[in-house]
């Protein structure tokens, strides 16, 4: 998959098309549309898959896992509330499509990713499309405290929890994303550190994500 592919007017045409779809669904930051309109989905498919690229769906990425909805995708980015510049933290690579949509929004993207498979193709593949971010094979339940403070987490599995050392490695301000139920459906949380004791919650829609593993997921 992925390479050798091209970026055709039609493929322009059918991610204009999902951009438009995105906006009467409710997203209306030009940051995260821009995003979308230019990340080639097309390529994270298998030729004979193409045609659901630009459908808004989930799909199969190998290895049990999926590439997320674009609709997920587009309202994660969004509450994120990114500036340019930003140090953000992925849990959770997958096939890479959230982080090269979090990319083209200008942020410094750290990005973890459980599945082995996954990290190592995900490692090769982005920057010869060109995406630049910081790879780690890992649990990141646990955040990557090494790196720590960020100011945006993003968290693409379904959690039981919100996982403590996230909380910690957020910086005065951070904001986390994360869905969190059980593991059919999860609930999107925001989380913003106010300051080292003050934290507040906001919640939103249902999603249903794959179940994020590990220490701090639901591996315990
Ligand atoms: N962001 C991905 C994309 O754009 O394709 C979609 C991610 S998929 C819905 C969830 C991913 O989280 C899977 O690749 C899974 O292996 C990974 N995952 C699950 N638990 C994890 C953990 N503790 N640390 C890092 N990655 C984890």
């Amino acid at each position: 998959m992925l390479l050798n592919k091209e970026d055709t007017y039609k493929h322009r045409g059918m991610r204009k098309a999902l951009v438009n779809l995105l906006k009467g669904k409710g997203i209306q930051s030009e940051l995260v549309l821009d995003a979308v309109n230019r990340v080639p989905r097309h390529f994270f498919f298998e030729s004979a898959f193409i045609e659901h690229a630009y459908q808004d769906k989930a799909f199969p990425i190998g290895q049990g896992q999926t590439i997320s909805q674009p609709y997920t995708v587009a309202f994660q980015s969004e509450k994120l509330d990114i500036q340019k510049g930003m140090k953000v933290l992925e849990i959770g690579t997958g096939s890479g499509y959230q982080a090269c949509v979090l990319l083209e929004m200008g942020v410094d993207l750290y990005t973890i990713e459980y599945n082995e498979v996954l990290y190592k193709r995900t490692k090769k593949v982005l920057p010869k499309m060109g995406y630049k971010a910081h790879f780690f094979h890992g649990d990141g339940s646990k955040g990557l405290e090494k790196h720590a403070p960020f100011d945006r987490i993003i968290v693409t599995a379904g959690a039981p929890l919100v996982p403590i050392s996230l909380v910690k490695q957020l910086s005065i301000h951070g904001k986390l994303i994360i869905p969190v139920g059980n593991k059919d459906k999860q609930k999107m949380l925001r989380i913003t550190k106010k300051d080292e004791k003050k934290l507040t919650r906001e919640e939103f829609d249902y999603f249903a994500f794959v179940p994020l593993l590990g220490t701090e997921g639901w591996n315990k």
